[in-house]
């Protein structure tokens, strides 16, 4: 073992213990589900998971998993353009596309690898990319593996952005990059806004919708939400949150998708979704073309939840969807926080720096379709009284 490298790593360590900013491993034993197990701890109300719909435990997903590892094995076998790809896959993409209502779709293992595969496949140097500056970790890697200039602009402020277009007009192409829903803050990028802004400066447009797949416009995101979803170039899903299982994809016209499959680097060379993940997401969208009540419902449950915050006196910042950040400022006191809110048997974790700026940390909240009325009301109280003890309320 090397020494400058062994206690280089014990310092960092250190570190982030000092500034609480260590996060702790929780360790679930069960399924992802309303309540769970964790950390030794039985049915504790689960407000920390993407799982939005309840779709990760869903009885026909499992089924259509189980299906497809009898039929299909276990592993895709190869990268995709060698011999990975399925006719699991390809069906897949042409049921996503039909789900968007787009042209085209093209799978990755993850949303990760579908930001980090698709900026730097379509933007080059001699291009800019203006990024709103609380976007996802993985558009700020795709955006670093370009070559393009980047302008990030302020948080949905279309002043900002304006100025980034103005300021970029000698670039050959232009891509505006945008969470659909942040991730963070839980508030909604003004797409129709982005979209003008976008036409006038002859930019093109991404959206990421990790937290929109599923959640916004019935399930098909936040373009669709707003009916600008042939007006945005690239959109971005995750199969990983309320979709339940993992992946990512890239939906867009037939020359994005037939290119991303010719240069995308996740796609080339890290190996195909596995035929479990692929089945399993496939019955995910089946479900939700059939109707949207899971969507329904969450989003029933999120007004619930964030009145019943409200009426605690709890500030849920910017707020507009099942994200509900409830603000503490202090990293401490949300490191607190989550350890108050699980001996009352809720789970809710504490979000602090890098994931956000110093000072503005948060117990990040998530109610999904599958809680009842019960398990919120119980968890109410748990806020209720945590937040009593920590004089935060
Ligand atoms: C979670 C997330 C991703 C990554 O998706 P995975 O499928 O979990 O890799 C990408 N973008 C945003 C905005 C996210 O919130």
């Amino acid at each position: 073992m090397n020494g400058n490298l062994q206690n280089w790593l014990q310092e960092q360590l250190n570190n982030l213990h000092e500034q609480n900013l260590y996060k702790q491993q929780v360790v679930m034993d069960t399924p992802s589900g309303a309540r769970i197990s964790v950390n030794d701890r039985d049915n504790v109300i689960n407000l920390a998971s993407n799982n939005y719909l309840g779709l990760a435990n869903h009885p026909a997903l499992k089924q259509a998993a189980i299906e497809a590892v009898e039929r299909w094995g276990a592993g895709a076998g190869a990268v995709r353009p060698i011999i990975g790809t399925m006719r699991l896959h390809v069906e897949l993409e042409q049921k996503l596309a039909a789900f968007k209502h787009v042209e085209a779709a093209l799978v990755f293992q993850s949303g990760f690898t579908s930001n980090a595969g698709a900026i730097p496949t379509v933007m080059e140097a001699g291009d800019a990319i203006l990024t709103d500056e609380l976007n996802h970790a993985s558009i700020i890697d795709g955006v670093r593996l370009s070559r393009a200039e980047r302008k990030i602009y302020r948080h949905s402020d279309m002043n900002s952005l304006e100025d980034a277009l103005r300021d970029t007009s000698a670039a050959r192409k232009r891509l505006i990059i945008t969470d659909g829903v942040f991730s963070m803050d839980g508030d909604i990028a003004p797409l129709p806004e982005i979209v003008a802004l976008a036409e006038q400066y002859n930019a093109a447009v991404m959206v990421d919708d990790a937290h929109g797949s599923g959640v916004m416009g019935g399930g098909r995101g936040t373009a669709y939400h707003f009916g600008v979803h042939e007006k945005v170039d690239i959109q971005l899903g995750t199969l990983s949150k309320a979709v339940g299982v993992m992946g990512g994809y890239i939906a867009g016209s037939k020359p994005l998708i037939d290119w991303l499959t010719q240069r995308a680097r996740p796609y080339l060379f890290s190996t195909a979704q596995p035929p479990a993940a692929a089945a399993a997401v496939a019955a995910a969208i089946d479900l939700m073309e059939k109707d949207d009540s899971l969507t329904s419902r969450l989003w029933e449950n999120t007004r619930f939840w964030k009145e019943g915050l409200h009426k605690l006196g709890y500030d849920t910042g910017v707020s507009q969807t099942p994200i509900t950040p409830v603000m503490t400022e202090d990293e401490g006191r949300a490191a607190h926080m989550q350890q108050l809110l699980l001996e009352e048997g809720v789970l809710a974790l504490a979000i602090v720096y890098p994931t956000v700026a110093r000072g503005k940390a948060r117990i990040r909240t998530m109610p999904s379709a599958m809680h009842s009325r019960a398990d919120l009301e119980e968890a109410l109280a748990a806020f209720e009284k945590a937040g009593r003890r920590i004089g935060l309320i």
